[in-house]
């Protein structure tokens, strides 16, 4: 991956780790050095916002957090056609929009 200028945290790992950070799992330490870089990195930023979004989504669905793997699934596939089909951030649905 390339950027605009090299970050200390390497986008890969920015990505890999997503999860313990969106679950609060991460060390302090490192949760500031992916806050940089999301802050500074849009690929890494727009990835993060997607991904908070299924968490919200599924969240939602579900009320707990013991999501069964093909709605997770679904979901997903649901992320990968905005991804696919629009450059914009993700937008609630205007249907499910209380
Ligand atoms: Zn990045």
């Amino acid at each position: 991956m390339s950027g605009d200028r090299p970050h200390p945290t390497d986008c890969s790992e920015v990505l890999g780790r997503l999860y313990e950070y969106l679950d609060r799992e991460m060390p302090d330490g490192d949760c500031a050095k992916f806050q940089e870089h999301i802050d500074e990195c849009s690929p890494c930023l727009e990835k993060y916002g997607l991904e908070q979004s299924v968490k919200k989504l599924v969240k939602r669905c579900c009320g707990h957090d013991d999501v069964p793997a093909d709605l997770r699934s679904k979901v997903l596939g649901r992320i990968d056609a905005i991804r696919a089909g629009e450059a914009g951030p993700v937008r609630p649905d205007p249907g499910e929009a209380a």
